[in-house]
């Protein structure tokens, strides 16, 4: 019997495939099946180029100048999307701090998307990692271990990190609107851009405004703070703060933080108890978005919110 043939290994795919595929993945993050392993870890350029697009968007701004409405309008849109990634991406989505309807649900996953900030399964299984593995070689996006721009924004730049590990997220899975709207996350975000701009053109001359200027306000300016806001919890709540609770990794109380970002700046505290939904531990820590979470509950939108237990308020290690 003659020695079988060793096997042949796979060349890459070419550089036109590659682009084709690139292209594909903004449409459809889950088209062309998995990263090959042996590239996993190296910056995906086709793929970030919408996010570069983003940031140079901004500089826009000094073209189509500014109004009142454009302004407003960037502020609310700030607002409104980092209430959702907070109170939703983060709260519900990652920690299951309280409960709510299949609807209210899927709306308030649509308006975290429309932050530009991934698919609300990606966003959660990647933060639910994070708790797991702070501050250790496995946290993607660990200052201590990668670097400060590797947290900030180099991760989300990786080929590896770019696919939905579902493996986290088995609760939310059976919601076919949610696998929907990870799977073709750019939806949203087109919608809302092309939202503004067609408004902006539409009601611009009596407000004072115009479909550019909303583009550019509303859209790039106040999509790239938001972005940026929020990587800063992964980057700066982990470097600069400080410390209440003597936690296993790096995570820094910011008062500064937790006003830009509605609360999340109180990163200690969230690390020494992740699952309540008021991250401000004493009363004047300012947690905009657990106030906001409070008045869904009145309403009757959420329930069932986690408290923080008595142990953790009093600074006990133990119940
Ligand atoms: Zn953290
Ligand atoms: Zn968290």
């Amino acid at each position: 019997m003659p020695d079988a043939a060793p096997p042949t290994p796979t060349p890459p795919p070419s550089l036109p495939r590659r682009l084709v595929t690139a292209l594909r993945r903004w449409v459809d993050s889950g088209a062309g099946g998995p990263v090959d392993p042996q590239a996993a870890d190296r910056v995906d350029w086709p793929r970030i180029l919408p996010f570069v697009v983003l940031h140079l968007g901004c500089l826009g701004v000094l073209w189509v100048g500014w109004s009142p409405v454009a302004v407003g309008v960037a502020l609310g849109l700030y607002l409104l999307r980092m209430f959702a990634i907070t109170g939703f991406y983060h709260r519900y989505f990652s920690h299951r701090s309280f409960k709510t309807s299949r609807a209210a649900q899927f709306v308030f996953a649509v308006l975290g998307n429309s932050a530009v900030q991934r698919g609300p399964l990606w966003w959660a299984a990647h933060h639910r990692k994070h708790h797991r593995h702070s501050d250790e070689a496995k946290d993607v996006h660990s200052p201590h271990v990668h670097g400060f721009w590797w947290s900030h924004m180099g991760w989300i730049t990786n080929r590896a990190n770019f696919a939905t590990d579902f493996v986290q997220v088995p609760d939310f899975m059976r919601y076919r609107e949610l696998r929907w709207l990870d799977r073709f996350n750019v939806v949203v975000p087109v919608l809302l851009a092309v939202g503004l701009y067609v408004t902006g053109e539409w009601l611009g001359p009596a407000w004072g405004t115009s479909g550019m200027q909303l583009l550019v306000w509303g859209f790039f300016l106040s999509t790239t703070v938001l972005f940026h806001a929020t990587c800063s919890i992964n980057s700066v709540a982990h470097v600069i703060g400080k410390r209440r609770y003597d936690t296993r990794d790096h995570s820094r109380n910011n008062w500064w933080l937790a006003l830009l970002t509605l609360g999340e700046g109180w990163h200690n505290n969230h690390h020494r108890y992740p699952a309540a939904v008021r991250q401000g531990h004493r009363w004047y820590e300012i947690d905009f978005t657990s106030y906001g979470l409070a008045l869904l509950a009145r309403l009757g939108v959420i329930w069932d919110r986690k408290s923080l237990p008595r142990h953790v308020l009093e600074g006990r290690v133990k119940p």
